[in-house]
This record gives C-alpha cells, sequence and structure tokens, in this order.
C-alpha cells in the first residue's frame, strides 16, 4: 500500500492531509492501523499524516478526552491513539503526526473553523498535498477554506464549547456551513486543470491533489458566484437554504 501511495504521488518529506472511508479502502493488512502505518511509511521520516480529529459537539472539548466525531469514521480514531500524534486544543481539531505536526494543530480555536489561520490553512501554508482516500472532495475541508478566501458571504450560527481556566465556556460564531454536497464539483475543476492524480489504494479509488490547486480552483470561481456551493431553492434542502438565508439581501 505504501507502494501506491508513492506511485499516486504521495510526496516524501511532504505534509499529507488525508480523508478517508476505511470501508472503501478495506482489507487492509493490519487494518486502521496498517493504513496508518503506510501513510507514515509514504511520507517518510520528515513527512507529516494529518487528519480531521474534531469531537462531538456536545461538552466542553478536552483533546485528551474527548473521542473523535463518530462520523470521521474509525481511521482517525485509531490515529488519535497512534503514539507521537498531537492533537489541536480546541473543538475544530485536527490530528497530525510528523516533524510539522504541532505547526499544523498549534494555533488557538479557529473561528469560522476553516480559516488559513486553522490546520487546513496550515497543510496549505506547507504547501502540502490532500489525499481523498475512497472519498470525494464533498469530505475534503480544504475547500471550506477557499470558499471562504474566495469571500462565500453566508454564516450559519454554530456554539461549541471550550475549557477556559478550568471552566466550560461557551463561545458562539457563524461558520460557512451547508450540506456540502456541490463539493463535488471541485473534482471535475482540478482534474480538468491536470492538477489530481487518480489510483488504486487498496480497494478504493483515490484522489490526491495539492492543497493549493483546490484554492487555485475554487476561490476565483466563488468570487465571480459567491453561492454556487449552495443548492438552489428548489432542491429543498434544508442546510443550503438556511445558509442562503444568513445571506442579508441587498438593500
Ligand atoms: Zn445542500
Amino acid at each position: 500500500m505504501t507502494e501506491q501511495l508513492r506511485s499516486l504521488g504521495v510526496e516524501p518529506g511532504g505534509v499529507l492531509l488525508v480523508h478517508t472511508s476505511f470501508r472503501a479502502v478495506a482489507p487492509v493488512e493490519g487494518g486502521p492501523r496498517g493504513l496508518i502505518e503506510a501513510l507514515i511509511a509514504a511520507v517518510g521520516p520528515d513527512g507529516t499524516v494529518v487528519m480531521p480529529g474534531w469531537g462531538r459537539g456536545d461538552g466542553p472539548f478536552d483533546s485528551v478526552r474527548t473521542p473523535v466525531s463518530p462520523s470521521l469514521g474509525v481511521v482517525p480514531a485509531t490515529f488519535k491513539a497512534y503514539p507521537g500524534v498531537v492533537r489541536s486544543g480546541h473543538p475544530h481539531a485536527f490530528l497530525a503526526f510528523g516533524p510539522r505536526a504541532e505547526f499544523v494543530v498549534d494555533d488557538p480555536l479557529p473561528l469560522p473553523p476553516h480559516r488559513l489561520e486553522s490546520p487546513v490553512g496550515r497543510v496549505y501554508e506547507a504547501d502540502g498535498q490532500i489525499l481523498l482516500l475512497g472519498v470525494n472532495h464533498d469530505a475534503d475541508t480544504t475547500v471550506h477554506l477557499a470558499e471562504l478566501e474566495g469571500g462565500a458571504p453566508y454564516r450559519v450560527p454554530k456554539r461549541c464549547v471550550v475549557l477556559r481556566e478550568g471552566r466550560p465556556v461557551t463561545v458562539e460564531y457563524g461558520e460557512n456551513d451547508h450540506c456540502c454536497e456541490r463539493f463535488v464539483l471541485v473534482d471535475e475543476w482540478v482534474r480538468a486543470a491536470g492538477a489530481q492524480r487518480e489510483g488504486p489504494v487498496g480497494s478504493a479509488q483515490a484522489r490526491l491533489v495539492p492543497s493549493r490547486a483546490v484554492m487555485e480552483a475554487v476561490v476565483p470561481r466563488v468570487r465571480a458566484e459567491p453561492l454556487l456551493f449552495l443548492h438552489g431553492p428548489e432542491a429543498r434542502c434544508a442546510e443550503c437554504d438556511a445558509a442562503r438565508a444568513s445571506v442579508r439581501s441587498p438593500a
């Protein structure tokens, strides 16, 4: 599997942000831990592996005790317990292993969660690669960073609980959130730009794309059409409708 990752184009010494569906990749020798070890071997000793690692919505976030959200699947949960992995100290946490791990996860609570001063922003800053294992760009958190940089105007009210001096404090904020289904548009854009490599990793179809290529594809398109990732009203998508309603119509 390390060979497959290398021939796909995973850069030794690079920063690799991984989104996975383990069910799509399996069977893997050694299970989820075997996959993690293949990823670490693919980037080599000078490389860094990053995964989403946020928790569930309720209760104050504790980087050690708060479990990884079940919606992220078994690989991030296993990665959290892997020796040497570090996790952000806030509810929008990512997990990282390798020499640039602290650089990726060290920022304070980023609001909105996927801004430049956030783990996905740091992967972008480090000129990292994004690996989508058995998932498409609707699971690609970097697209949230890119839509924000492109000026997407919607902000859905959210809250999270953090510990400040040992006390739980509720923080309210607006997030550029929606159903994310239309993020799959990015697949064609980066493919057309010749920026995405595709091939098998285990049983999964894998996509590998530079973080910068996602930004280059998305930012100008969102600038030109700020609501392009939202379903239209006819789709009756509650999440996209809520995002659209958060934008003040011009007077
Ligand atoms: Zn939608």
